[in-house]
């Protein structure tokens, strides 16, 4: 049976392409356009036929390449040329990646879609950096923040976030390192609570800088990162030396 074709709208993974799902490669090599973000690996990249047009859409942190609505456009536009188009994004495209906007104008425009998630950047960094998001005697819950504002500041709901056996881990968090140590400290986190900043986790450039609260805005200051990074607060963060075994 010839299915018609629809909008994928596919999760990457955070960089390593092995770590791919098995429908994205499958898919990967039925297409005839891809759509993808900055944090799409090359490698990744690599992986298409050389028939694959290229289109880059963009995305980092307060640089917006293509305005969203104009992404939205493209893949209805892209779709009704009867072009085979994919949608390729970072990490999973429901977690902090406006996949849910870009459904949501499919589904309003009445074009079919499938969504492929893939392994959030939380879960692909804390894999390959030793660092079990959950533990029976650390963590029994976890959750994903992003608060980041464009002057760097973050503005989220600290007192909530100030919980004994819970992990914390923020997307897009670099610019506001300094006020989500403080913050937490102010609203009652222990100062030498450990969290872990992962750059460029999963890749061959993947880097794990290991602190605490009170300690890490100047030793992020004395290792720069960079982009992507992602924030891991918790006890559980202790555990990376015992786990650490990805050498990128
Ligand atoms: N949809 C993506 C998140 C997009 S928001 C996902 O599910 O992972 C972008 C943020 O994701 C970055 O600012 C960074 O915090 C994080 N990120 C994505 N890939 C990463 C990687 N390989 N290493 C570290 N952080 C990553």
């Amino acid at each position: 049976m010839i299915k018609k074709f629809r909008v994928n709208l596919v999760g990457a993974g955070p960089g390593d392409p092995d770590l791919l799902t098995v429908k994205a490669q499958r898919l990967i090599g039925q297409i005839d356009v891809v759509v993808y973000d900055k944090l799409v690996s090359e490698p990744i990249l690599a992986l298409f036929p050389r028939s694959v047009e290229y289109i880059f859409a963009g995305k980092q942190a307060s640089n917006h390449y293509l305005p969203q609505s104009e992404i939205n456009d493209l893949l209805v536009n892209l779709f009704n040329q009867g072009r085979k188009v994919m949608r390729l994004k970072g990490g999973d495209p429901f977690v902090f990646g406006r996949g849910g906007e870009e459904a949501l104008h499919l589904a309003n425009q009445g074009i079919p879609f499938e969504v492929v998630p893939g392994i959030t950047s939380s879960a692909g960094c804390a894999a390959y950096a030793g660092i079990p998001l959950t533990h029976r005697d650390f963590a029994q819950s976890v959750r994903f923040l992003t608060g980041q504002l464009k002057d760097g500041s973050v503005d989220l709901d600290w007192k909530s976030l100030v919980v004994n056996q819970q992990t914390l881990v923020f997307y897009m968090g670099s610019l506001g390192l300094q006020s989500i140590c403080e913050q937490l400290v102010v609203h009652g986190m222990e100062t030498d609570m450990p969290i872990a900043i992962v750059q460029q986790g999963t890749t061959s450039n993947q880097k794990v800088l290991v602190s605490t609260l009170s300690k890490m805005p100047e030793a992020a200051l004395q290792s720069p990162l960079k982009p992507p990074t992602i924030i891991i607060v918790g006890r559980v963060v202790e555990l990376s030396k015992s786990l650490t075994w990805f050498q990128g």
